[in-house]
């Protein structure tokens, strides 16, 4: 693997780690400038198509949705291995779905439901988003219907 600094060609791998998602990581050092990095390789499962509401389909992004969650989390008191969970398992409940496409909703009401019990600020800009909550008045029914439960 070429080193990100310098772009030499040749690299160390000096400790190698595995994770409970079958993925690899590896902790390198550049044969030339010395500095260090790390690399992750994971295996990729078949994800079903996502199916938007204007009917054109997209492939599942895990950067993209670690992304949104970042935004929605953005100086709240959410590790950031927290939102890799999350993605995590989304991604995982939708390998399991066993179809080659689904609604994109199945992506946004997972992460509703996993965001809710983490961070609830943090949800509601999610759902803000999501659910395309543009009123005043519907971003405060959803509030009143998080305080009431
Ligand atoms: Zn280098």
């Amino acid at each position: 693997m070429k080193c990100p600094y310098c772009n030499h060609k040749k690299t160390s791998v000096i400790d190698t780690s595995h994770d409970a998602r079958g993925g690899t990581r590896r902790r390198r050092v550049c044969d030339q400038c010395g500095r260090r990095f790390s690399s992750y390789e994971r295996p990729i499962l078949a994800t079903p198509l996502l199916i938007k509401r204007d009917g054109t389909r997209e492939e599942f992004d895990r950067d993209k949705l670690i992304a949104g969650l970042r935004v929605s989390c953005a100086k709240r008191p959410v590790a950031a291995s927290e939102i890799e969970r999350i993605a995590g398992e989304v991604e995982a409940e939708l390998q399991q779905v066993g179809r080659d496409e689904v609604s994109s909703r199945f992506v946004g009401d997972r992460v509703i439901s996993k965001l809710k019990e983490v961070d609830e600020v943090a949800y509601i800009r999610y759902a803000i988003v999501y659910l395309r909550l543009g009123d005043l008045e519907s971003i405060r029914h959803e509030i009143d219907r998080l305080l009431s439960e």
